[in-house]
């Protein structure tokens, strides 16, 4: 890539973050901010929008996908990370292509999409191990698509108790987002343990081909529940899970529980999916993990279900108000077994198992 198209996209990835920081200080005061490269520079374009302003706004900084097939694979990687994407890469069979370079992008060049969304490249390669088995592409020829899942890692390292509608348009309001429960005896933050949970079940899905959308990879944010649902929105998710652990005064209540939006008009449209999608999890996560069944439950009064517009869980991966569980949920061994169970669920569910 020539230098000055890199100086160029280091600016707008400056800009980004300018962009995003006014956003995040006052967000009513913003209503949109754009930044954009020359066109002969590049492609990316940055956006910023107030999710408050409508239930239909893009939350957080959006980025256009620049086009990198049939470039190296390392400009390809240097152009994507810069605009704000995480890249994969899947090998294929260089056959007459030169070797290194890249196929096939998915998303598609000019798709606006979340920035830290995942962009997988397909690049020609000449190692003769490298098929055109892999997963990800037995999954797209089977499918004919990619399947998309958000991942969203409930709360954050400061709550904000700045209020939001529950639903669009709802004069009932909600803390933005809530601070979470902490171990009894370990005292692990709930927002640090379903961090891990959730890095640990995007790597087992993209290890199926799945590309994974993650509201934050950070407990440094300040992500509302209505704007976690909307980056799921924007994303196109066929599904939208959120892993949180619960808290309850009495320290014997323990087991792992899935709940789902049902019971109002926002979530008329989503409900009977998300309740397939809810059963899936919920069976195959208590299978892995052999948790205490504490139910698959329908809810009503959640924000982060009432704005989404896709496929919706949350599962609730154990208490930590129990000490057992508390000390379980601690260890990597049992983080990995939920993981793998949410991942199976998640698979059957997409592939309609
Ligand atoms: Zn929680």
């Amino acid at each position: 890539m020539p230098v000055a198209a890199i100086i160029a996209l280091a600016v707008v990835a400056i800009g980004t973050g300018v962009a995003l920081g006014i956003f995040r200080a006052a967000p009513a005061d913003v209503s949109l901010a754009v930044v954009e490269v020359p066109a002969e520079a590049a492609t990316a374009s940055v956006v910023a929008s107030d999710v408050a302003s409508g239930e239909t706004s893009a939350t957080g900084t959006m980025v256009e996908v620049p086009d990198v097939t049939g470039s190296a694979v390392d400009d390809a990687d240097t152009l994507l990370t810069i605009a704000g994407f995480e890249v994969v890469h899947t090998a294929t069979p260089a056959g007459d292509a030169k070797v290194g370079t890249v196929l096939a992008q998915d998303p598609a060049a000019g798709s606006v999409m979340v920035r830290g969304t995942t962009v997988m490249l397909t690049y020609a390669s000449d190692d003769p191990n490298v098929t055109t088995t892999s997963a990800l592409k037995a999954d797209a020829t089977t499918t004919g698509r990619v399947y998309v899942v958000c991942i969203d890692p409930g709360h954050q390292d400061k709550a904000n108790n700045d209020q939001e509608p529950i639903g669009p348009g709802s004069k009932t309001l909600k803390a933005k987002v809530t601070g979470g429960a902490s171990g009894a005896v370990t005292k692990q933050r709930e927002s640090n343990l379903v961090l891990k949970i959730a890095v640990r079940l995007k790597k087992e899905l993209e290890a199926q081909g799945v590309r994974v959308v993650m509201t934050r990879t950070t407990g440094a944010v300040d992500i509302s529940n209505a704007q976690r649902a909307e980056v799921a929105n924007a994303a196109g998710a066929d599904l939208f899970i959120r892993i949180h652990a619960d808290g309850n005064t009495n320290g014997d209540v323990r087991g792992m529980s899935t709940l789902y939006p049902a019971g109002n008009d926002w979530v008329k449209p989503i409900t009977a999916q998300s309740l397939t999608a809810a059963r899936a999890i919920h069976n195959a996560t208590l299978f892995t993990t052999g948790a205490k069944d504490h139910g698959v439950v329908p809810r009503s009064d959640i924000s982060g279900f009432n704005w989404s517009k896709v496929p919706s869980v949350i599962v609730e991966a154990g208490f930590l108000s129990n000490p057992v569980e508390d000390k379980l949920l601690a260890s990597e061994a049992y983080q990995a077994k939920l993981a793998e169970g949410m991942s199976r669920g998640i698979m059957a569910y997409l592939k309609g198992e």
